[in-house]
């Protein structure tokens, strides 16, 4: 079935969406019962120019090139000469081995929660970059302790075996070493996405914390036997330098920087209420709020100080734009942790991670289409109520009772003069593919001159994506949010 709500008037751009609450009163204690459409006594001010700078994908990779090519340089500038098939095999493991020192760094870095790369990347992409590239550091790792074993058991002219024992026993460090990159190894089989699916997100997360473990066994060997670095003070002092910024990185942007910003903003549950089958929104109060320069299609990392949830933190987008004292979140059941979040009480404290994420629109001039799939609505709900210009929101559910925020979005259509679509019903009800290029475009007139959003499930995202490539939308016009990393 699909019902139209079709509203005239001029468009508002809005800076920040309206919550309720009574002038300069503190947050409320409960959830309120209507988000949208009270004015707020505090909106947050639009803040364009305050922003960090944005990193896009070609200048981070050009970064990480550059990085390898220097790394590169230092073997060639430590090296000699290279004799003898012993000396092609140690050769290339050694440059193996600087490649994975300097590629786990990378990776470190790329979940550090640089801002910069957050809101130049988007926390997805880099997600996915790491996880690529630990693939390959784990391939590098094995074909570093192959080559070099080889290599040297080539040029002592002895077996591979007896020259692995040697160096386990005899050079410093190898051994640990070894133990990190079978570490490094059995971390990236779970992470495969066969095994990945068996293993529980907080089991595979616990797992991959190892990592550390493995980055900081495996340091020393670098130092002690990297050729590169014996007797090279410069090249020590440099590879040192570059570990000890990645760390003070992720101290800083992953534990300082929430517990910094709890102490300043006191997020707290002021209220959860119930939104549709399995489906709750959390309200979070607290203090200046503007300060967070949170934008509507952004998330935080959700740690609810509760006895069962505290140690593990969630990405939940906010699914209405930020007030100066209230923040939304709205959660589908999925698993444990969502299931718990409806039981959580008002006072409960939470620490807040962010605002991630680039799934934040800019006014680019032209209209705007909006397409949500199930929960995949609760980004796309803050942005329609908050984009400028012309917008059309398309909302796809599997039945009436999965979608969520339905008044909501009527209420915002009709005071923006915007336009939304519910596509509910599977495509037999539907009577075909409700995604069809035939009916986005017959849904969207002008389709292929708009700027599109789409966030759902996965499935649905790339349908959606495919969908509007075929319509004729240029692919740097559509944005898409996936909420797995
Ligand atoms: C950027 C982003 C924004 C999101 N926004 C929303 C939202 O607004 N509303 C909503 O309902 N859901 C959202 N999600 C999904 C939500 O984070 C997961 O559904 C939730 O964490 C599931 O946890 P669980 O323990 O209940 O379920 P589980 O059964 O443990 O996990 C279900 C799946 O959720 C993912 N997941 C679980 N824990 C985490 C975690 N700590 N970090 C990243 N992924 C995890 C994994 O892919 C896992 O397979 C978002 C996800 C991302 C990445």
């Amino acid at each position: 079935m699909t019902s139209v709500a079709r509203r005239s008037g001029p468009a508002r751009h809005a800076s920040a969406e309206a919550y309720p609450g009574p002038g300069g009163d503190p947050a409320p204690r409960q959830a309120p019962s209507r988000p949208y459409d009270r004015p707020s006594a505090r909106p947050v001010p639009a803040r364009p120019g305050n922003r960090p700078a944005r990193i896009g994908a070609r200048g981070v990779l050009a970064v990480i090139i550059a990085g390898a090519v220097i790394v590169i340089a230092l073997w060639w500038h430590s090296t000699p000469g290279v004799h003898g098939l012993g000396g092609w095999l140690t050769g290339a493991g050694e440059i193996l081995g600087l490649l994975c020192g300097y590629g786990v760094v990378v990776l470190v870095a790329l979940m550090s929660r640089l801002p910069p790369l957050e809101r130049g990347l988007g926390t997805d992409k880099l997600a996915r970059w790491h996880a690529m590239g630990g693939r390959y550091i784990v391939c590098l790792v094995v074909a570093h302790g192959l080559l070099i074993a080889s290599g040297y058991a080539a040029t002592a002219h002895v077996n591979v075996v007896s020259e692995s024992a040697t160096l386990l026993t005899q050079y410093p460090d190898v051994l640990m070493a070894t133990v990190a990159g079978f570490l490094l190894l059995g971390i990236g089989i779970v992470s495969m996405r066969a095994a990945r699916r068996r293993v529980r997100y907080e089991t595979w997360y616990f797992l991959h914390l190892y990592t550390y473990l493995a980055i900081a066994l495996a340091f020393s060997h670098q130092l002690a036997d990297g050729a590169a670095f014996v007797g090279n003070l410069a090249a020590r002092f440099w590879w040192s330098a570059m570990y000890l910024t990645v760390l003070v990185l992720v101290l800083w942007y992953r534990v300082a920087v929430p517990l910094l910003a709890y102490r300043k903003h006191r997020f707290e549950v002021v209220g959860v209420k119930a939104e549709a089958p399995g489906v709750i929104s959390v309200y979070i109060g607290g203090r200046r709020f503007e300060e967070l320069d949170a934008d509507p299609g952004q998330f935080f990392r959700w740690r609810f100080l509760t006895r069962s949830l505290w140690w593990s933190s969630h990405p939940f987008s906010l699914s209405a734009a930020p007030g100066s004292d209230l923040l939304r979140i709205t959660v589908k059941n999925l698993g444990d942790h969502s299931q718990a979040l409806a039981r959580l009480q008002p006072g409960t404290r939470v620490f807040a991670e962010g605002p991630y994420g680039a799934f934040t629109p800019a006014d680019s001039g032209r209209g705007v289409v909006l397409l949500a799939g199930g929960v995949g609505i609760t980004p796309l709900r803050a942005i329609f109520a908050t984009m400028p210009g012309r917008v059309t929101l398309i909302y796809r559910a599997s039945s009436e009772r999965d979608l969520v925020f339905r008044d909501e979005l009527d209420q915002i259509a009709a005071a923006r003069g915007g336009c939304v679509h519910y596509l509910v019903g599977s495509r037999a009800e539907i009577g075909g593919d409700p995604l069809s290029p035939r009916i986005l475009r017959s849904l969207v007139p002008g389709l292929d001159e708009q700027e599109a959003y789409v966030c759902g499930p996965a499935g649905m995202t790339s349908a959606a994506v495919r969908a509007l490539r075929a319509a004729g939308v240029p692919r740097q016009r559509i944005h898409f949010e996936s909420f797995e990393f």
